[in-house]
């Protein structure tokens, strides 16, 4: 089963260990982060089957042994664009657009990454990164946290930047991008 898996070009690894039971395994496995596993019991063996389990689910099937490499390609792939279309959306929810500084601001503490339109002047960019800064403990517990700093020019712009001034509340400049801001932690 590993050699037809690999000829297909799945990466597969047998661990056939004795000294270690199989819920050893299965956590020994999972903290490495292998996005499916096999299981192959006595009942599986008399019934021509396997028990896959997904990583990122936990998803347990149980699949024929034949055309066992066509399923788990493409088993692999569904996983794939499961978890792409999982980040998207997290990333879609977390994202936010404005060309008030002060929203700029509110945005940042709730964990947004923000398109707000921006001069490009690297002087400016150390004023929003200074004055985004939270740098006392807030009315609403907030711990102290680093400035804003930007983390690239998306493609697809959320409208025309050249009609908008800089996000910089005494930046007079007139902004060339809506540029992505974020804070680090
Ligand atoms: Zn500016």
């Amino acid at each position: 089963m590993k050699k037809t898996l690999q000829k297909a070009g799945v990466r597969t690894h047998a661990d056939l260990r004795e000294n270690y039971n199989t819920g050893w395994k299965f956590n020994h496995w999972e903290l490495k982060g292998v996005p499916v596993r096999i299981e192959i019991g006595p009942r599986d063996l008399k019934n021509n089957q396997v028990v896959v389990v997904r990583r990122d689910t936990g998803v347990k099937a149980t699949l024929q042994n034949e055309n066992l490499d066509d399923q788990l390609s493409k088993l692999l792939d569904t996983i794939h664009d499961d978890m792409y279309n999982r980040a998207l959306v997290e990333r879609d929810a977390n994202m936010a657009v404005t060309t008030n500084w002060e929203e700029f601001c509110k945005l940042l503490d709730q964990k947004k990454i923000i398109q707000a339109p921006y001069c490009g002047d690297i002087s400016c960019e150390e004023i929003i990164k200074k004055e985004s800064a939270r740098t006392e403990v807030t009315e609403d517990d907030k711990a102290p946290a680093m400035g804003a700093k930007s983390l690239c020019i998306p493609f697809d712009q959320p409208a025309d930047a050249t009609c908008e001034t800089c996000i910089q509340q005494n930046c007079c400049k007139p902004a060339t991008a809506y540029t992505l801001f974020g804070r680090s932690y």
